[in-house]
């Protein structure tokens, strides 16, 4: 029936004259109330006029689109799918890291001996020497020591962030220029901290940013070298399928810069996905959301959409700086300790539905998940119901907030990719409990529950696997099992995704948290022509070969950035 009333209405209109037409496809349009169910309609073929669809369906449906000067691109009978949209990622912090060391695959102490031998090897001299990815688990609860750094580098300033980007490891040079002793204080103790021995003294690891002060007097970042390397990943993230990034917070090195840099960017037509912009919250003088309405008003160019306020609720179990609804296994008299109170993040809440902006809360504990689920829900009491907050990685809601989510339109946003059994699991799970890590990312009871459901991978923070790829979070998400990794037991299996399910909350699900669904995330007359054409059929293979996939040609807007065919 649906396909005769669509010939019909052809016949009757002539089709529109297309910029561009891709044939031979078997294109995944991810429309329609089924498609978490299915992937929605299948279409052999699809139109493009100015940046928009204008017809996808059948073959002849497609052609009729064709005129002189139409370019046509034959698919070969490979998988369409919409851009894949991530929902939380720090992409210019993540390009400029990348020392060309991965310091996240050292997952054992012989691997970061020898990464730290090569991160010397690469820096010749006696200047600093900044990286980032050392994996939690291979050190105690109190972080590694400076003397490890030292052993290696001498006395050299050497600082490196941690994977998941909540800790720095710090030399003792480095400690002493930049002036830190037992008589520092710490920002805010039991969160923000030095570690320390029993006199006091650092003892080489920096807690959430406790070091803010610090790191920029020692290590000097420019702006251009933050572009540079920007410049560099955006073709790779191209080829990864990814066509849009909700940006988490970004420094280059201010906030400020960050905005600037990425807005010459947009407006010289070099870059290459679209990039949804954040405020980050600086505590408590501090007003992200008029920022964001200025931002929105000075930075809405080409690609760039300024969206969101992000704000932090808590912050890793790493360091004990995630907000437990219980004590921490090892210290009985503790369970963190919150970084907002209920009244500041009511202000904040009030404010940003008065704007008409969203919030975007970091909450990886479950009373920090709470405590947020309880304030957007006296948001609503008062009748502030306009925007659809998010809260990030919510990695250990308790089952009884799950429900919540869509009762209060709270976007569930989870980087899937750390719902395996990696190294960092039983590290992770000796702070937490066992039980509390096998229920973490409950993504299919949520599903389930009418919630909204968004990835977005946090590259460069992980708890272990450290990736922007969302062809990753797509196999992880229906294996519950590292990438490739057959052999492994799957991580609560009982979680685990259809691949139309973690297809959807990379298109449909990123795309409504932005509050940009009829644009972007599926393959309908109207949206925007956001698209990829994989190397391989994801809905017809054998999950554990998802991840190696790549896109073949990406498009962004109708124009094409990314071509390897
Ligand atoms: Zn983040």
């Amino acid at each position: 029936m649906l396909k005769y009333l669509l010939a019909a209405t052809l016949l009757a209109s002539p089709a529109l004259a297309a910029d561009t037409v891709i044939l031979n496809a078997r294109i995944h349009t991810m429309a329609g109330k089924g498609a978490a169910a299915d992937g929605g309609r299948v279409a052999q073929g699809l139109c493009i006029t100015n940046g928009r669809i204008t017809a996808v369906g059948s073959a002849p449906l497609a052609r009729a689109c064709i005129r002189p000067g139409t370019r046509v691109i034959d698919a070969g009978g490979r998988l369409v799918l919409p851009g894949l949209i991530d929902s939380h990622m720090h992409p210019v912090m993540g390009s400029f890291g990348e020392s060309g060391i991965d310091f996240a695959a050292a997952d054992t102490p012989e691997k970061l001996a020898t990464a730290l031998a090569a991160l010397k090897a690469a820096n010749p001299g006696s200047g600093p020497i900044y990286a980032r990815g050392w994996q939690n688990h291979l050190f105690g609860p109190h972080g590694p020591l400076a003397s490890g750094l030292d052993a290696v580098f001498g006395d050299r300033i050497v600082i490196i962030e941690s994977v998941d980007g909540h800790s720095s490891w710090y030399s003792s040079a480095a400690l002493r220029a930049g002036g830190v002793t037992a008589a520092t204080a710490d920002p805010v103790p039991g969160n923000s901290f030095w570690e320390r021995d029993a006199a006091g003294n650092p003892t080489g690891t920096a807690r959430e940013g406790a070091d803010a002060d610090v790191m920029p007097r020692l290590i000097s970042r420019r702006t251009a070298d933050y572009r540079a390397a920007l410049l560099r990943w955006l073709p790779r993230a191209a080829e990864s399928g990814l066509t849009g990034v909700f940006d988490a917070s970004m420094t280059a090195p201010t906030e400020s810069a960050a905005h600037d840099m990425v807005a010459g960017l947009a407006s010289s037509g070099q870059l290459s996905l679209r990039l949804f912009l954040s405020t980050f919250d600086r505590g408590q003088s501090d007003d992200p959301v008029a920022r964001l309405v200025r931002l929105k008003q000075t930075h809405s160019v080409g690609l760039l959409r300024p969206t969101a306020v992000k704000l932090f609720g808590d912050g890793v179990p790493e360091a004990h700086t995630a907000y437990l609804l219980a004590p921490y296994r090892d210290r009985p008299d503790f369970r963190g300790v919150p970084i907002m109170t209920n009244a500041w993040l009511d202000a904040r809440i009030t404010a940003a539905e008065k704007a008409g902006i969203p919030v975007h809360v970091h909450a990886i504990g479950g009373a920090a998940v709470r405590q947020v689920l309880d304030a957007v829900a006296r948001a609503r009491f008062a009748g502030l119901t306009s925007q659809r907050h998010a809260i990030a990685h919510m990695d250990l809601v308790d089952p009884t907030d799950v429900p919540r989510f869509a009762k209060l339109n709270v976007v569930a946003q989870t980087s899937i990719q750390w719902a395996t059994r990696d190294p960092s699991y039983d590290n992770i799970g000796s702070f937490v409990g066992a039980d509390l890590m096998e229920a973490a990312y409950p993504v299919k009871s949520l599903i389930a529950s009418g919630a909204v459901q968004s990835f977005g991978t946090d590259w460069p923070a992980a708890a272990y696997l450290s990736t922007w790829k969302p062809l990753t979070q797509i196999e992880v998400a229906v294996t519950r099992r590292l990438p490739g990794r057959r052999d492994l037991p799957a991580r609560n299996p009982a979680q685990a995704l259809s691949v139309a399910q973690a297809v959807r909350a990379l298109t449909f699900g990123s795309a409504y948290q932005l509050g940009v669904e009829r644009e972007l995330g599926s393959l309908e007359v109207g949206k925007r022509a956001d698209l990829i054409l994989l190397d391989r059929d994801i809905f017809r293979i054998d999950p554990s070969t998802i991840a190696a996939g790549r896109s073949l040609l990406t498009m962004v807007d109708g124009r094409v950035v990314w071509d390897a065919r």
